[in-house]
């Protein structure tokens, strides 16, 4: 990767230095209490590094989506805690980043602060080099871990990269662009990628993306109904994107042998009336039924082609995965991820649901990626600003 890392840094300009950090810390809480850690575990390795280099740590992340000023729902003090404990030290919190040069200077070497939600200032989302001077004023160095809020050029992601030097990429920043960057510029073949989801609206951009440098594209979720659609075929009640047919059409005769569509699905009623489930060919949908998951032929059929690859990309669940049984097909091709890695194919996994799918497997998989929407962007080719706004090596 073109980008410099913390690696890059010598001892000398991080041994009491102050680190500017925009991690993402942006989880799930429920009833005021974080449900989900995962995020603030991965910039873990980037924080500890710095402290044992004796760097002073100033955090900044956003949570949520507060309106245009500090709201208590959205307040970084929810999380803190949790910081404190996974980082395993007392976390100073500077409640205003304006009013919080003091504090960050009070630091002592190894010391960690948090800074209250970027989203709370003016200019964040507008990316205003004035906001982006305020947090500059916290740091002597940069360093992004943020992946998941990379598609964003936000004055804490993108302006503050330019203002302050050396910016550079943190080790959870540098994995994810390693392995993603890895299977679009150079992936061992055969490279095979996975979609699926709700919708093909928002993958279009990422098939469009991935057909000339993958292998095969398997197709599953309800985005493979609107391929179905596309052919003809019957889709029932299926969730269809009608207004996405003809585009879907296009994308067939384009894909053409490299765009595998499922054998056939789990079909039922309702979400609700699994019980009555069937599997059925693709082409023999009932009217009235919808399609639920990939079936069992399919899953032989996807399997099979996953264990021929060296590099697998998988985005979106092959069902309703949060409704079992239609979590089958999604756990099936998670099986055959983690078989193929064992002989020796690299194996990333993006987007938000998807990671939420394979949850507790991720030591068996090459890469997880935290970032949900940067992920697909990165897939689709896109660049992403606050990677760009990085220094080049
Ligand atoms: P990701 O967040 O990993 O990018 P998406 O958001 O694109 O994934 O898609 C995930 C959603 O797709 C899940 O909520 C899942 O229930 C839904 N989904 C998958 N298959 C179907 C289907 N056949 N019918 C309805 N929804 C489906
Ligand atoms: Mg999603």
């Amino acid at each position: 990767m073109s980008k410099r890392t913390l690696a890059d840094l010598p001892a000398a300009a991080l041994d009491g230095k102050r680190a500017l950090v925009r991690v993402d810390f942006n989880v799930p809480l429920k009833d005021g209490a974080v449900a989900d850690d995962s995020r603030i575990r991965a910039a873990l390795p980037t924080i500890n590094y710095l402290r044992e280099k004796g760097a002073r740590v100033v955090l900044l992340s956003h949570l949520g989506r507060p309106k245009g000023g500090p709201d208590p729902a959205y307040s970084l003090q929810q999380i803190r805690r949790d910081v404190e404990r996974l980082i395993g030290t007392p976390v100073e919190f500077i409640p205003d980043p304006a009013a919080g040069v003091a504090a960050s200077k009070r630091l002592p070497r190894g010391g960690v602060a948090l800074v209250e939600n970027t989203r709370f200032w003016p200019g964040e989302e507008q990316n205003d080099p004035r906001l982006a001077r305020t947090f500059v004023a916290l740091g002597d160095f940069y360093v992004n871990d943020a992946f998941g809020s990379a598609h964003r050029a936000h004055a804490s992601t993108e302006a503050v990269a330019h203002l302050l030097k050396p910016a550079v990429a943190g080790f959870l920043m540098e994995k994810e662009l390693r392995f993603l960057g890895d299977a679009l510029t150079d992936p061992k073949r055969p490279f095979v990628a996975v979609l699926g989801g709700a919708k093909i609206s928002g993958k279009i951009d990422v098939i469009e993306a991935l057909l000339p440098r993958c292998d095969e594209i398997l197709i599953g979720g309800a985005m493979a109904c609107t391929f179905f659609a596309a052919l003809g075929l019957e889709v029932g009640t299926s969730l269809v994107e009608r207004d996405k047919t003809e585009l879907a059409r296009a994308l067939l005769a384009k894909g053409g042998r490299k765009l595998i569509l499922p054998r056939g699905a789990v079909v039922a009623p309702g979400l609700d009336r699994a019980a009555e489930r069937q599997e059925v060919a693709s082409d023999e949908i009932p009217a009235t039924w919808a399609v639920f998951d990939i079936d069992q032929a399919t899953q032989n059929d996807f399997r099979a082609r996953l264990l021929r690859a060296r590099t697998i990309v998988w985005n979106g669940p092959m069902g309703v995965f949060e409704t079992p049984p239609f979590d089958a097909g999604t756990r099936a091709v998670a099986a055959a991820l983690v078989e193929a890695g064992d002989k020796g194919a690299v194996t990333v996994v993006g987007g938000g649901d998807s990671a939420a799918a394979v949850a507790g497997l991720e030591p068996k998989l090459s890469h997880v990626s935290t970032g949900g929407g940067a992920s697909l962007e990165f897939l689709e080719g896109k660049p992403l600003p606050g990677v760009a706004a990085l220094e080049d090596t």
